[in-house]
């Protein structure tokens, strides 16, 4: 039997698009009918304005009419870190935390965790959460500034997942801030990948999706795509061959990872994918963000 699904739209402003919302019929009236306000808060998460995932916080009544939304992203500086040593200063009233709900990454599994990031004062809560969970992996990031708690969901807690979260949170703590949207390709990338154990090549993966929105990338000379066929296929090559235009199109200037999506793939798994072989092949060079040691 096929569930029942309920549908909306509503008008994003941050990408001017009007975006339809779906919500199975069951578990929609049984919150509603437990709500203390008479709405329902679900994610929507779209492309948005830059190409990259948009994350919007609904609040929908029993009718699945919208009530109100808001857009949720990370703030983009963080703080730094305290000196360990020097003359103590006065200090300043703790900022409010920014506290942020995403009910799933997507709607095929559940995965049910907590990031939290000291450096940008954040919580970021992914899945539905109720008073009696218990975290079933608690993982703290090298220099202790990002923890991830891991719940009971869809998706084990293996050895090897266990990994990519420790990967994922070290990952962060060392990039500039990353945008919500990127973390959570970078959660899609780790579920998708978390059977086994990560490799350099996969942790260079993981670091470039997060980073997206700072690499940028140099045609090194011109080539042919063709000797690219037989090694990857033609949808690769038809696609990779994309990129190049679009960097001989832009040679004046400076081009970005995120612009690829707009004009190669939305998939920025397949994008750093591909840039990737095409650094590996000598095609294209990355220029990545410092890293912060
Ligand atoms: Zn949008």
């Amino acid at each position: 039997m096929v569930a029942a699904v309920l549908v909306s739209t509503y008008h994003c402003i941050a990408c001017d698009v009007v975006q339809r919302v779906t919500v199975a019929k069951e578990k929609h009236d049984l919150i509603i009918k437990n709500s203390s306000n008479g709405l329902v808060s679900y994610s929507d998460i779209h492309y948005c304005y830059d190409g990259i995932l948009g994350i919007n916080n609904l609040q929908i009544d029993k009718n699945m009419a919208v009530r109100s939304f808001s857009l949720i992203e990370f703030p983009s500086m963080k703080k730094m870190r305290q000196p360990k040593t020097g003359i103590p200063v006065p200090m300043a009233p703790k900022p409010v935390k920014n506290i942020y709900h995403v009910d799933g990454i997507d709607s095929s599994k559940s995965m049910k965790l907590v990031i939290k990031d000291q450096g940008l004062n954040t919580e970021l809560y992914i899945g539905d959460f109720s008073s009696e969970d218990e975290p079933i992996v608690q993982l703290k990031s090298k220099l202790g500034s990002v923890s991830l708690e891991f719940y009971q969901c869809d998706i084990k807690s293996t050895f090897a997942m266990k990994q990519w979260f420790q990967v994922l949170i070290d990952t962060v703590e060392k990039i500039p801030p990353t945008k919500l949207g990127l973390l959570i390709e970078a959660l899609r990338f780790v579920r998708e990948n978390g059977k086994t154990r990560p490799g350099m090549f996969e942790i260079d993966q993981l670091y470039a999706l997060l980073t997206t929105h700072k690499i940028k990338i140099k045609s090194i000379s011109i080539h042919t795509v063709s000797n690219l066929r037989g090694k990857y296929g033609d949808v690769f090559a038809d696609k990779v061959w994309l990129i190049f235009k679009f960097l001989a199109k832009n040679k004046k200037r400076e081009v970005i990872l995120q612009e690829l999506m707009e004009v190669v793939d939305k998939d920025l798994r397949f994008i750093t994918f591909a840039a990737f072989i095409l650094e590996n092949e000598g095609m294209i060079s990355l220029i990545r963000p410092e890293m912060d040691d």
